[in-house]
C-alpha cells in the first residue's frame, strides 16, 4: 500500500470510529508504519472524526516528527508498542467508553481483566490483555510501563485511561480495537451473571488455528 493509500485509510477507518462513537472530541490517536520504517500518527488536538490526509504527522523511524501537523501528545505510547513487538505494524488508542469502564473497576485481575467470551476477542486481541496501571497523561514513566506489557500482550487498557491496541495492518488494529470494546460491554453485561467462558482448550485451539 502506498503511504498516500494509507493516509486515506487512516481518514476513513478515524472518521468511522468517530462516527459510531468510539472516541469523542480530540480523544484517541492512531498510527502506522510505513514501508520505508517512518510513520504516520494522527496531530495533536485532532479529531479522529475529522482528519485531513495531507496534515497527517510523519515521523522517521527514529520517531521524529518530519512532516505535516504536530503529532499527537501520546505518541510515546505508540513508540512503546512498535519498539516491544515486531508485529506490530498499527497502534489505535482510544478513550472507548466500555473498555475504559473496565480500566476503572479494582476487583478485576489486572493480568487479564476481560475473560475469553467470545472467540473473536480471542483471535484479535489474543490471550490476556493487562491493565496498565494509571500515569498522569504526558507522564514519561508510562512509556517503558507500557513497553514491558506489550511485549507478551497485543493490547492493554490503561487504568482509568483506555485501551491501546496494536495490530499487524492498520485494519487489523483497528477491528481489534473495535472488538476489545464490544467484548468490554459484553463482560459489564455479564458481570454477576457467571458467564460460560471459552475453555482453555478451546482458547488454545483458536490461537493454533488462526494465530
Ligand atoms: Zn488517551
Amino acid at each position: 500500500m502506498t503511504e498516500t493509500e494509507t493516509r486515506t485509510l487512516l481518514v476513513d477507518l478515524a472518521a468511522s470510529l468517530f462516527a459510531r462513537g468510539f472516541s469523542v472530541g480530540s480523544a484517541g490517536n492512531i498510527s502506522v508504519r510505513l514501508d520505508d520504517g517512518g510513520y504516520l500518527i494522527t496531530p495533536t488536538n485532532s479529531s479522529l472524526g475529522r482528519l485531513n490526509a495531507e496534515r497527517i504527522s510523519r515521523l522517521d523511524g527514529d520517531f521524529q516528527h518530519i512532516g505535516g501537523d504536530k503529532p499527537s501528545k501520546e505518541v510515546f505510547m505508540h513508540r512503546a508498542f512498535y519498539t516491544a513487538r515486531a508485529d506490530a505494524g498499527a497502534v489505535v488508542h482510544l478513550h472507548s467508553t466500555q473498555a475504559t469502564a473496565v480500566s476503572c473497576l479494582p476487583d478485576v485481575d489486572p493480568a487479564n481483566p476481560i475473560p475469553p467470551l467470545t472467540p473473536y476477542f480471542v483471535m484479535r486481541v489474543g490471550r490476556t490483555m493487562p491493565i496498565v496501571e494509571y500515569y498522569r497523561p504526558g507522564d514519561a514513566a508510562m512509556e517503558p510501563a507500557i513497553h514491558a506489557a506489550a511485549k507478551s500482550a497485543r493490547a492493554i487498557l490503561l487504568a482509568n485511561h483506555g485501551p491501546v491496541v496494536s495490530g499487524k495492518t492498520l485494519t487489523d488494529a483497528v477491528y481489534a480495537a473495535e472488538e476489545l470494546e464490544e467484548a468490554a460491554k459484553l463482560y459489564l453485561m455479564l458481570r454477576g451473571a457467571a458467564p460460560r467462558l471459552l475453555t482453555p482448550a478451546q482458547v488454545d485451539d483458536l490461537l493454533t488455528t488462526f494465530g
